[in-house]
């Protein structure tokens, strides 16, 4: 017997029941950055290797230890792109849109890393991502977090916090060098992640999450005491654009990112309800990236969002609104029982397609007798059957069967139309929104 072949670990299948509320949340995502002048763009999965190398970092966790690299036929060095902002930044270099403009920016599609799956952890993972170029802060910095949280309104998601910080420009340079003398008194005593990025990357030491290497940091130097006065102006005028627009945050200066392109500020928003994969979008201002990739000197900002960690937390948010979810089910199944009423069940179900674009209808297809398409419309999870024989069809009804409590009327074709939008559309935005 052959072997069943399974998916690779990490990388998920969405099934059919879950991908509604994933073209829910892509949809409000349009929206909410449409809003703000954001253009899509559509980006390549496969990358250089050395554009990773460059743009992310070589001593990043991402660069090294999590990206999928092979070499192609040709011999090339390629990997799975990690994140998106390398790529968008190689397209807007190669394709002359960052040359003295500006460009706001945003792109959805599967990230890759080899990373220990876990609830809200993924090997093939989905983000939305935004950028945009050309605009120093902190106006823009401010504008790109207030369509983030635009979309969380819009998605009903209420319990995220924003947390933010700066890595102070010049004069995180300076910080460093703090920073790491503070930390090397202590070397013995970190752990083995922190003791290897001592010299490679001390400021992401920042941010980890073992116990005795928080004590430590407990009384390492704050990155907010070396702010130097534009660095100082930038961060407070950041503060001032989100207060303004009733943005609540707090401001964590042990907040580090991950990727090493962040040079100002940066910021996440964070929920506690999803574990310790808490974190939902992050991003930050990245002024020497562009140059670094071979464009000019090109400020930009962005932030990435994890579809996957945003879909548990809208599915918690509808459990506990008691909202009906709605699975993308069929809402009715039309049955036939010979093969004229076949045909014109066929041609009706064109016509209530055409009245009712948010109607979503399955005409059985197939052999099979009356009851056994009964039970292929309950299967499939529709509300109403719509059965059609010779007696209907000489009389212009069809008849209409509640499969909730069994129920059957019959109605003139001519009304079917007005008659599902009442028994399935009473303004219900499950229904007539999707
Ligand atoms: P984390 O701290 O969770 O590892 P990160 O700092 O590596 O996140 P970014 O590279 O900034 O994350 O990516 C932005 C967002 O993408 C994250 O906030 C998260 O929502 C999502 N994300 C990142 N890695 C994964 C993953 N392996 N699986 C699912 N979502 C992810
Ligand atoms: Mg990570």
């Amino acid at each position: 017997m052959s072997q069943r072949l399974q998916a690779v670990r990490g990388m998920n299948d969405v099934l059919p029941q879950q991908t509604l509320r994933w073209q829910r949340l892509l949809s409000a995502a349009r929206a909410a950055l449409q809003a703000y002048g954001f253009r899509e763009i559509l980006l390549p999965v496969v990358e250089r290797t050395e554009l990773f190398r460059r743009a992310v970092g070589e001593t990043t966790d991402v660069v090294e230890k999590e990206m999928y690299t092979f070499q192609d036929r040709s011999g090339d060095w390629l990997s799975l792109r990690p994140e998106g902002t390398a790529g968008c930044v190689r397209a807007g270099v190669e394709h002359g849109l960052l040359h003295n403009q500006q460009q706001r920016l945003w792109y959805a599609g599967p990230m890759f890393r080899h990373e220990r799956p876990q609830a809200g952890r993924y090997r093939q993972f989905y983000q939305i991502g935004v950028e945009a170029y050309g605009i120093p802060g902190p106006q823009i910095d401010v504008e790109v977090i207030a369509a983030s949280a635009r979309l969380w309104r819009m998605l009903g998601l209420r319990d995220l916090r924003l947390e933010i910080n700066t890595l102070g420009g010049e004069a995180r340079v300076r910080y460093r060098e703090k920073l790491l003398a503070y930390l090397e008194r202590f070397a013995a005593d970190l752990d083995g992640d922190s003791q290897r990025r001592l010299h490679s990357n001390p400021l992401r030491i920042l941010d980890s999450k073992i116990a005795r290497t928080q004590t430590i940091l407990a009384g390492a130097p704050s990155i907010l005491d070396f702010l130097d006065a534009p660095a100082r102006t930038y961060f407070d005028a950041l503060q001032q654009g989100l207060t303004d627009l009733g943005i609540e945050y707090t401001v964590n200066p042990r907040l580090v990112r991950g990727l090493d392109y962040y040079t100002d500020g940066v910021f996440e928003w964070i929920t506690e309800a999803l574990g310790a994969q808490g974190t939902v979008c992050a991003g930050g201002r990245y002024d020497r990236l562009v140059e670094q990739l071979g464009g000019g000197a090109v400020p930009a900002v962005g932030w990435a969002s994890g579809v996957e960690r945003l879909v548990l937390l809208l599915e918690q948010a509808e459990r506990a609104a008691g909202i009906a979810i709605d699975d993308g089910a069929p809402h009715a199944y039309f049955c036939w029982l010979d093969q004229d009423s076949r045909r014109q069940a066929t041609q009706q179900g064109e016509r209530l397609r055409d009245q009712l674009p948010w109607l979503r209808l399955v005409v059985h297809a197939g052999a099979g007798m009356l009851k056994a398409q009964l039970k292929r419309a309950d299967g499939c999870g529709a509300r109403l059957a719509l059965i059609l024989g010779g007696r209907e069809a000489a009389q212009g009804t069809v008849q209409v069967k509640s499969l909730c409590d069994g129920q059957i009327a019959e109605v003139a074709m001519s009304r079917l139309g007005a008659e599902l939008a009442r028994r399935l559309a009473p303004g219900g935005p499950a229904e007539n929104s999707s």
